[in-house]
């Protein structure tokens, strides 16, 4: 067990300057992309920081520091100042988690108490952008952030080459609902489990890519099943979800399956993304992100598409780690290595 300081989140000072610049540099070294290229000279990145701390001083801005006992962990800033035409909207910017405090919540953490400042100010609209890369997506999704489109060749990344952004966006005002991302309930982990064990037959009886499906209905019933069956069946749309959808619209003689629910071991693909939309299924729940062609998030975000006329809830990383070691190995095995 390491003995990890109690997180502590406030705004910060002029005294922390140091510390900020000294956070700036290292998340630019580590080609975040925040706005500056590699490498950051300490007087740039000082200049950078007194120049924010005025600003926020004039209550423009609104910048946060995360420390873990006395080290800074992370900072994130919320722009409050806007146009006239927008009282009701902030930007965040900035949002940075030291190397050594990653995967221990800071962000998360961060990006909550930003919002909490947010609401304070009677804000009800945060936008965002953040490069294209693994990860931050599935961040700001969990956060509850939707993904308004990417714009390419958006700015170089600090140690080259032009990158992609990702606008974000996320409604504060809880009469808007809370559109896309929804968290696990009760009995995901049981039809995720059926799921997986279609991914089983997949491999065990066609020698397929491990991928499941299930279709439930809003009575709780399973209605379809599905693994992935497209080398077995010439059929390149063949992919487990659409197996299970294609047999719970039989089962229900109707090409809508409304109220259902979908479970997938893998992240869905755009075909299948698009499927459950003219489906009209309620809710997508998958296990393993896929970072290749993902379409709940990772590469393309259709479920959560606000120009669809359907809302589609997702749910992502139900077993996971199972599901993904499923695909790791049977790639491996292909390969003639050995399980992991
Ligand atoms: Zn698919």
């Amino acid at each position: 067990m390491t003995d990890v300081p109690p997180l502590r989140i406030a705004p910060v000072s002029d005294a922390d300057r140091d510390d900020l610049s000294a956070l700036l540099i290292e998340t630019v070294a580590a080609n975040g992309s925040v706005g500056f290229m590699h490498p950051l000279p300490i007087a740039d990145a000082d200049a950078f920081w007194s120049q924010a701390l005025a600003s926020a001083a004039r209550d423009e801005r609104i910048i946060l520091g995360a420390w873990q006992g006395e080290r800074l962990a992370g900072t994130g800033t919320l722009v409050l100042a806007m146009a006239p035409s927008q009282p009701h909207r902030a930007e965040l910017t900035k949002v940075m988690t030291a190397q050594s405090a990653r995967g221990s919540g800071v962000g998360a953490a961060l990006i909550a108490a930003i919002e909490q400042v947010a609401r304070g100010h009677g804000k009800s609209l945060l936008t965002l952008d953040a490069a294209v890369i693994e990860g931050a997506t599935t961040f700001y999704r969990r956060l509850g952030y939707r993904s308004a489109g990417d714009i390419p060749d958006y700015a170089y990344k600090p140690l080259g080459g032009l990158g992609a952004t990702r606008i974000f966006w996320k409604s504060l005002d809880a009469t808007m609902g809370a559109p896309g991302i929804g968290n696990p309930r009760v009995g995901d982990e049981a039809w995720m489990r059926r799921a997986l064990e279609l991914a089983e037959r997949a491999v065990a009886e066609d020698d397929e890519i491990p991928v499941g499906a299930i279709v439930v209905s809003p009575e709780g019933e399973v209605i379809g099943e599905g693994w992935n069956r497209n080398i077995a069946e010439h059929d390149p749309s063949a992919h487990a979800e659409i197996v299970a959808m294609r047999r719970a619209g039989q089962a229900l003689d109707n090409h809508r399956l409304v109220g259902c629910t979908l479970y997938v071991t893998l992240e869905p693909c755009a075909m299948c993304a698009m499927a459950a939309v003219h489906a009209r299924i309620a809710r997508v729940v998958y296990g393993a992100n896929d970072s290749k062609t993902g379409a709940a998030g990772s590469v393309f975000d259709l479920l959560a598409d606000p120009r669809h006329n359907h809302r589609v809830e997702v749910t992502g990383g139900v077993l996971a780690d199972e599901a993904g070691t499923r695909l790791t190995n049977y790639f491996r095995a292909k390969r003639g290595k050995p399980p992991v």
